[in-house]
């Protein structure tokens, strides 16, 4: 899919002022002594992006819009659909009849929540290459994405310049979400490198589901948190790792200490910017590509048991696992590449490669 902006006039950036309507309608923020008015008018001077507006991307930009947060980008690779509506908040069903983009349409619903700001949709997949034309210029980057390699990239985007930017992530009952400043906290690959998760048990919402409230309470906190710095009230920040089941009630939050010889906060070591760990997409023959997946090894009967619920004709031998979501066909090699049938397209591949794989 092409980087485009889903419209290109964009609002006058309204300052927020004194006028009556204003204040009015902040009111109960700016009554809340963490925010009062000074923090109200660091909001409105303000701005986020958001990269993926699945459910958590999708809460957590109307939360920010309703706050008045003065200037919002809502980054999605993906159109809605009926299985969305269960959890994502900003569409309904006539978003999911006309297959619109979800930058899209989140744009249409932001703008009549919030007219006084600054809001643009863009339909695009974030990579290596467009990162820093989507993502510069703005003070805050918050993950609303479905996938680790889109993290690991906003991680090595964020670390390299100097940006604070939210982990936030749900899959089932569960999920987590950390606060990255660089330079100050612990970042995203302290956090996840260097541990083993064994490939192919990786559970995505795709295979395993997610329930809306462990998304709404995730995205809360990001919100909250956002709204922090933004107004420049870091004092108040958590400062953890929290992660919260909602199925089993059960709470966290822990210290994540920085790790002294981080490949991307200490050694500055970027390649998730480089592209080296960017799945790469070739075409291969006619309607369909191969998506080159360096350094994994799969366990294909654990692949194959875990999307046995999800997606159709699951098979497979010793060599290759074969499904279908229509109207594609993955077929997916033990050493991790694929080849995807129905489609010339690299964001539909990484896509779902990404849902049903995983990074
Ligand atoms: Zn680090």
């Amino acid at each position: 899919m092409q980087s485009r902006r889903a419209d290109r006039t964009a609002h006058p950036l309204s300052p927020f002022s004194k006028d009556f309507a204003s204040l009015e309608r902040y009111s109960r923020q700016i009554l809340f002594a963490g925010i009062g008015e000074s923090g109200q008018q660091r909001l409105a001077a303000s701005s986020a992006v958001i990269v993926g507006c699945g459910a958590i991307g999708a809460s957590t930009v109307s939360l920010l819009a309703r706050a008045g947060v003065g200037r919002l980008r809502v980054l999605d690779r993906d159109f809605v659909e009926s299985s969305n509506l269960q959890r994502q908040a900003l569409f309904d069903e006539s978003d999911a009849r006309d297959s619109l983009p979800k930058a899209f349409a989140a744009q249409q619903k932001l703008r009549a929540i919030n007219s006084a700001i600054s809001i643009e949709g863009v339909v695009a997949d974030l990579t290596p290459q467009n990162a820093g034309e989507l993502l510069s210029d703005f003070d805050l980057l918050l993950d609303g994405t479905d996938n680790f390699e889109t993290r690991l990239l906003l991680n090595d985007f964020a670390v390299k310049h100097s940006l604070p930017w939210i982990y936030a992530a749900a899959v089932g009952s569960y999920g987590v979400t950390m606060t990255v400043r660089p330079g100050r906290s612990a970042c995203l690959a302290c956090l996840l490198e260097g541990t083993n998760t064994p490939a192919g048990v990786e559970e995505t919402c795709d295979t395993v589901g997610v329930l809306a409230p462990v998304v709404q309470l995730i995205s809360s906190l990001e919100s909250a948190e956002a709204l922090k710095l933004l107004a420049g009230k870091e004092d108040a920040l958590h400062g953890r790792l929290v992660s919260a089941d909602v199925w089993s009630g059960r709470f966290q939050s822990v210290e994540i200490s920085r790790n002294p010889n981080c490949r991307c906060c200490a050694r500055r070591e970027f390649s998730y910017l480089q592209g080296q760990a960017q799945p790469h997409v070739t075409l291969c023959g006619r309607d369909s590509v191969q998506i080159h997946e360096r350094f994994r090894s799969l366990d294909l009967p654990a692949l194959g048991a875990r999307l046995a619920t999800a997606v159709e004709s699951v098979r497979h031998n010793e060599f290759l696992l074969r499904f279908r979501v229509p109207p594609y066909e993955m077929t997916v090699f033990a050493d991790g590449r694929a080849i995807l049938k129905g489609s010339t397209d690299a964001a539909v591949a990484r896509s779902l490669y990404a849902r049903f794989i995983g990074a």
